[in-house]
């Protein structure tokens, strides 16, 4: 099983298996509280999982900073070898873990699979970065002396996570954090802690069979207080997190004030430029899946598309055809291509973003609404929709997390760069040409200002390989591939004098 026996209460702690949970609270006697988990697959409360009180958090950091001070000793292949093998686990229960995160989430089954498969690919990477944790070596100006620059493990990291991608982002995190000598609190979404609880579970024996010192990974539940404990408490060397930009500016604040390091990953409103060059046998299917894809609840949607006016009228009939195809369903059915919003607040800003869209004289070419009736007793189903929109609009201006698409209109290339740039947030972005030129310009300094440029691919489903992430109000972290690493390790400049003198620097004299 990748949960713990149904027959024990649910409660977090450490991989390790020590858990500092009790059902009533040492401080109050009163019972703990728990988080409902519920589906929004079927609407079924899925389990019952109980929070971390400041007590147990603050024994959990006592026992992390613990476990650093021998982890940090482990060398860094060796801490890889560990990660090899979870890599393994990860594989034995890709299908397991898949269906967990389907139904808790409410993503595709082979979206939930995928998301396995991300977990997998990371430990992949990081094994292979475990042995390349590489520093530079400089010329000194000064005679017999010799530079270098080595990187060192920070600490305790703390992990926030996001409920669209609960078990992957943990894994882009943690993955790297371990093989660069870190000990990892994770304090996963309150809307999807079970999926959570499971990656501890399968790693568990892990790290038991290798005697890793208990508290490298540990795991709190809970909201908002959770994660104010970790951006607030300076025992946490580095506390990455991924959310709302709303979420991140508080952190960003939190950390800031006891000058700690934070990585953050927040909110996008990514754009796909369809030009008179397009093939659009290749947008238009990287628009819907990138539209569609989790009900339009990846930080990497496509929310708006800006489309060349002389051939706006064909790709908004090409766009209406292809969303008459979608299939909306629960989504452990593979048959079909939408499942769920995560629940029913999500219902609601879907519905807000709607009446905004209609106020401010949007038209849609594919209607909105709610999908009801048998197997949509959630009610958390909604229909995909496309709306004629301007980019100025407030409501475009936002990143709502549901299936709504803008289409917009542009005369030059220089006008859609414009658009697809002129908002808050920065992080994924796409260009559909076969105009070499047009695509250039679209990855030059002078294109797109987003973390993530694509040409002839969709702003969704990024590769573990490069590093992952946005400026502007996305955060400006980058995680996962390429050098993201650095973000892990605390980098150290040392000099080391091999000669008889004691010459100094900018050929300054010190005669004694
Ligand atoms: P959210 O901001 O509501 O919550 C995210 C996490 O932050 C949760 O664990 C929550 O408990 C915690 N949290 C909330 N307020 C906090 C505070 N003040 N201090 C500390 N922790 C706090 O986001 P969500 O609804 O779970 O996820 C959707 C958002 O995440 C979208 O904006 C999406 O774009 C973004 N996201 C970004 C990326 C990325 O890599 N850029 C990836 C996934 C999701």
């Amino acid at each position: 099983s990748i949960l713990p026996a149904p027959t024990q209460p649910i409660k977090p702690g450490t991989s390790t298996g020590q858990h500092f949970w009790h059902t009533t609270d040492a401080s109050t006697e009163q019972p703990r509280k728990t988080i409902d988990s519920y589906s929004p697959a079927d609407g079924q409360l899925i389990a019952r999982v109980t929070t971390s009180t400041r007590a147990d958090y603050d024994q959990v950091v006592e026992t992390a900073q613990v476990a650093f001070a021998e982890w940090r000793l482990v060398p860094a292949p060796r801490r890889g070898e560990i990660v090899r093998q979870m890599a393994e686990q990860f594989r034995r229960y890709k299908r397991e873990l898949g269906t967990l995160v389907s139904y808790e989430m409410g993503k595709s089954l082979q979206e939930g699979l995928g998301e396995v498969q991300e977990i997998i690919d990371i430990c992949d990477f990081a094994v292979g970065q475990s042995r390349q944790l590489y520093g530079l070596s400089m010329h000194s100006e000064r005679p017999a002396h010799r530079m270098l620059e080595q990187w060192h493990p920070l600490g305790v990291v703390g992990i926030i996570s996001a409920f669209n991608f609960p078990v992957a982002v943990w894994s882009w995190n943690a993955m790297l954090a371990w093989v660069c000598g870190d000990v990892c609190i994770w304090k996963p979404s309150e809307k999807t802690p079970l999926t959570a609880l499971a990656c501890q579970q399968i790693i568990g024996d892990v790290l038991r069979n290798n005697d890793v010192p208990e508290g490298v990974s540990c795991l709190i539940t809970g909201g908002r207080d959770a994660g104010e404990w970790l951006a607030r408490d300076p025992r946490v060397a580095l506390v990455s997190a991924t959310g709302s930009t709303r979420m991140g500016k508080a952190v960003a604040e939190a950390v800031a004030g006891r000058l700690g390091k934070s990585l953050l990953e927040l909110g996008g409103n990514n754009a796909i430029i369809v030009s008179e060059h397009a093939d659009l046998d290749l947008a238009i299917p990287a628009i819907v899946f990138g539209a569609v894809g989790t009900a339009g609840q990846r930080c990497t949607s496509t929310r708006r598309v800006i489309v060349q006016e002389r051939i706006y009228d064909d790709v908004k009939s090409r766009l209406k055809n292809a969303y008459a195809q979608l299939r909306i369903g629960s989504p452990l059915d593979e048959s079909f291509h939408v499942g769920p919003v995560i629940d029913q607040a999500a219902v609601h800003a879907y519905q807000m973003a709607v009446k905004e869209i209609l106020e401010s004289g949007g038209k849609f070419v594919v209607e909105p609404g709610l999908v009801e009736g048998l197997g949509f007793e959630s009610g958390c189903y909604v229909r995909p929709c496309i709306a004629e929109a301007e980019n100025q609009w407030p409501v475009v201006q936002r990143e709502t997390f549901a299936p709504i698409l803008y289409l917009l209109k542009y005369t030059t290339l220089e006008d859609a760069i414009r658009q697809q740039n002129d908002v808050p947030q920065g992080l994924s972005s796409a260009i559909f040409t076969l105009n070499m030129r047009e695509a250039e310009r679209f990855l030059s300094a002078t294109g797109s200002d987003c973390g993530i440029a694509n040409v002839n691919i969709g702003t969704s489903g990024a590769e573990i390989g490069g590093a992952f992430g946005g400026e502007k109000e996305t955060g400006g972290g980058r995680e996962s591939g390429s050098d993201a690493w650095k973000a892990y390790m605390r980098r150290q400049t040392n000099t080391i004098n091999y000669g008889t003198t004691m010459p100094l620097a900018q050929g300054i004299t010190f005669e004694l």
